[in-house]
């Protein structure tokens, strides 16, 4: 498997009033092409600040460490996407190569511009084809993600379409231009439950048809336990595990997984009481020292995880945790 992108000690800063910030600490990971990642957290976890910083999209008040290195392989060879610095150099990633979509499609779509207006714009913009050639594109995008009459849709405002419907027009927008990387925040929130198999069906069709890769973020493993091939999981900035979907959700390693898997309804038994991970996770302005999810851990072993920092330890080969009660046993033999 080729690799698209490559993430290497990516370290986020965030400048404020009350000093430097600390949103994503050392994050490594890689996806291939026709891979589809789920990056999974709860809120505060840095999930979306992570895949802002694939498209070099994070505010002004942000500091990436110099030890910091985002690779994206392109046709034409691999971009330094952090040390990208000029609006021309900036289009290569942001709605070329990689495009990204948001929970709520009102946010994607401007509300006095028909959406047929602005996909053509958006093609227009990253390529010299034609007005009718970005049209015939828009159109036949509309009709592939399942809009019914989409010659008919092209001409409406976001707001004249129904939330699933405005779901899938984001999406034929976002794959428009054909990226190699589709980023999706949390895109089905907002959806009722038949929307949302219907969505995550329609962007696994596409993964397979246009052999790109997604990243999609969300804090349900349940749903990332029917997209996903591999799963990164996230907590107060850092990766605390990774591995293939299936291995992570059958054999969760670090405490925290555990928990968040612990508290997805089962279906063959809903009457069961839901166990969510005890406490709220930290404010970023206090970070706890050693293992960061130590204040929350209910198989805390003691001084060491209040303490150390843990390293990343392979369970096997494609399935790594960052927790001390990995290290200790591998240390142990
Ligand atoms: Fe819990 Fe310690 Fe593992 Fe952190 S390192 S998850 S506190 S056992
Ligand atoms: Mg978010």
């Amino acid at each position: 498997m080729t690799s698209l992108i490559d993430v290497e000690n990516l370290t986020l800063k965030f400048r404020t009033d009350e000093g430097l910030i600390t949103a994503v600490d050392n994050v490594s990971f890689s996806l291939n092409k026709g891979e589809v990642m789920g990056l999974v957290g709860e809120s505060g976890s840095g999930k979306s600040v992570t895949a802002k910083s694939l498209m070099h999209l994070n505010a002004r008040n942000a500091v990436y460490t110099p030890e910091s290195k985002i690779t994206l392989h392109t046709d034409t060879g691999p971009v330094d996407v952090l040390s990208l610095k000029k609006p021309s150099e900036m289009q290569v990633v942001r709605g070329g190569a990689i495009s990204m979509i948001f929970q709520e499609p009102m946010a994607s779509f401007a509300p006095a511009i028909t959406i047929g207006s602005q996909m053509v714009e958006q093609l227009m913009l990253h390529s010299d084809m034609s007005k009718a050639k970005a049209k015939e594109i828009s159109v036949e995008m509309l009709d592939r993600v399942g809009i019914s009459d989409p010659s008919k849709r092209f001409d409406q405002y976001a707001f004249e379409l129904s939330g699933g419907m405005r779901q899938r027009a984001m999406i034929a927008m976002a794959l428009s231009t054909k990226p190699k990387l589709l980023i999706a925040d949390e895109p089905t929130t907002a959806l009722d439950v038949t929307i949302q198999a219907q969505v995550i069906d329609l962007m696994k069709d596409l993964v397979d048809e246009f052999h790109m890769g997604i990243i999609f973020i969300t804090h349900d493993l349940g749903v990332i336990a029917q997209t996903a091939d591999k799963v990164c999981v996230m907590y107060l900035g850092k990766l605390i595990e990774e591995g293939p979907v299936r291995e992570v959700i059958r054999n969760p390693k670090h405490p925290y997984t555990q928990g968040l898997l612990a508290a997805l309804p089962r279906l063959d038994d809903l009457d069961s009481p839901l166990t969510p991970v005890p406490g709220d996770i930290p404010s970023p302005l206090e970070r706890p020292s050693g293992c960061v999810f130590h204040t929350r851990c209910p198989q805390i072993i003691g001084d060491v995880c209040r303490r150390d920092l843990p390293t990343d330890t392979k369970v096997d080969p494609t399935h790594r945790v960052a927790c001390h009660l990995h290290s200790a046993k591998e240390a142990q033999g």
